[in-house]
């Protein structure tokens, strides 16, 4: 058993924490509420090796896996600046055309994720089917060599910043007559592809759309993996990146608070000599968040260290745990800091309030805190499905 970093990997840590220092929260709330977007941290990130540390040198990544990217979404986000398209983009994406594209596929898009100038965002969710991804309805049909594709989309970030998204639609398989997932790269500016932002309480500087799909014209080599079979295993491909690195974003985000919070809490004096920190209705609900937070951490460096090596289904249980309990300690330490620091908590200078809407969306996405439960209880507990 080894909870050590390599020493590249240490080195990482250090030189992804310093480029988020110097942006910082307040670059990051800035760009958030004047309706611009991290182009500047993104670009430096990619022209570093930072946002391709997980893909393949052949096409010019850094040939890292899960845990060099955990490390860049974790520490950005403990330096203020959780950037939910690392999630989309390097994570899910670059991994399932890593794992499922074909050749051609994997010539095209990886060496634009290697340096962080492509970025593909990716819509599952829609309106009708929600967490029962069984009923999606968004359908793919063959019109002679192409593809179109029509249906709905929700909640889908960041494709006002990306050149594709990865749309999972569903084909009717002619011999069987079963449904079948498919994953198709769709340029976001294909003619018969409209979207609309959404309105969400969250302060961050990466958006959210409904998608509409009217007859979206697609060549066939728009298909993930050039062959219907690669449509599951593609899907699949990309749950455990999603799970490791939106967890790794929570707890970079619980950390940050926690630090925010206890800087203040070391230094503030109101009942003469003595610091707030001092009084333990104070210091022990932040020595709790801290203690979660730690948790959640090593539940992160496990599943990441099982996905590096290979075993998929042991990374998919910790993965969902990680997430799990990184959601929950992110929302415990920001709401825990937001109370440590009274009235200059709910102040945008102290940079903790402005997360609170993002770490309450990290219970319910990308996969609820329910679904997680749901699977720990069918395929670690061995209940019955109840859905
Ligand atoms: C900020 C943000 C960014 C997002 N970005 C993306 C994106 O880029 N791409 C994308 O495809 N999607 C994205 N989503 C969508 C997200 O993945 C979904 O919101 C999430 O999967 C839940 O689906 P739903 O909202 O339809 O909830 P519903 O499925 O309607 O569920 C509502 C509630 O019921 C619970 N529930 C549902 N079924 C069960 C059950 N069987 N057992 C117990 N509880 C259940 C859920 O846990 C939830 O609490 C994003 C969402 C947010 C908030």
């Amino acid at each position: 058993m080894n909870f050590d970093l390599t020493p590249e990997q240490d080195q990482l840590r250090d030189a992804v924490r310093a480029l988020g220092r110097r942006y910082g929260h307040s670059y990051f709330v800035e760009k958030a509420k004047s309706g611009g977007h991290t182009t500047e941290l993104w670009d430096e990130a990619g022209r570093l090796g930072y946002l391709g540390v997980n893909v393949p040198t052949e096409y010019g990544g850094g040939g890292g896996g899960l845990t060099e990217l955990a490390i860049v979404c974790e520490e950005l986000a403990a330096a203020g600046c959780p950037l939910l398209l690392l999630v989309v983009s390097p994570a899910i994406a670059a991994t399932v055309i890593n794992r499922h594209g074909t050749e051609e596929q994997r010539k095209r898009f990886l060496p634009g994720f290697a340096d962080g100038s492509l970025k593909v965002v990716f819509a599952i969710t829609e309106p009708e089917a929600g967490s029962n991804f069984h009923r999606l309805g968004t359908v793919a049909r063959r019109d002679g060599d192409d593809w179109l594709l029509s249906g709905r989309k929700c909640y889908i970030s960041g494709v006002d910043e990306a050149q594709y998204v990865l749309v999972v639609a569903r084909t009717e398989d002619a011999t069987t007559g079963k449904l079948k997932p498919a994953l198709f790269v769709v340029p976001t500016d294909a003619a018969g592809l409209t979207r609309s932002r959404l309105d969400m309480e969250i302060v961050s500087p990466e958006n959210q759309f409904l998608l509409y799909l009217d007859d979206v014209r697609l060549p066939a080599d728009a298909l993930v993996g050039g062959s219907l079979d690669a449509g599951l295993p593609a899907l699949f491909a990309g749950l455990n990146p999603e799970r490791i690195t939106v967890a790794a974003m929570g707890v970079g985000t619980g950390r940050y608070a926690i630090e925010r919070a206890t800087d203040y809490t070391a230094t503030r004096r109101v009942w003469g000599g003595r610091s707030i920190g001092a009084h333990q209705g104070v210091a022990h609900p932040l020595a709790h968040a801290a203690v979660q937070v730690e948790l959640a951490r090593l539940m992160i460096h496990k599943a990441a260290t099982l996905y590096d090596a290979g075993r998929d289904l042991e990374a998919g249980v910790c993965g969902n745990m990680a997430k799990y309990a990184a959601g929950e300690a992110a929302a415990l330490a920001v709401d825990t800091a937001v109370q440590a620091l009274g009235g200059a908590g709910m102040t945008t200078e102290y940079g903790v309030a402005t997360l609170l809407g993002a770490v309450r969306a990290g219970r319910i996405a990308p996969v609820s805190r329910e679904m997680i439960l749901n699977f720990v209880a069918q395929h670690v507990l061995g209940q019955e499905k109840s859905y």
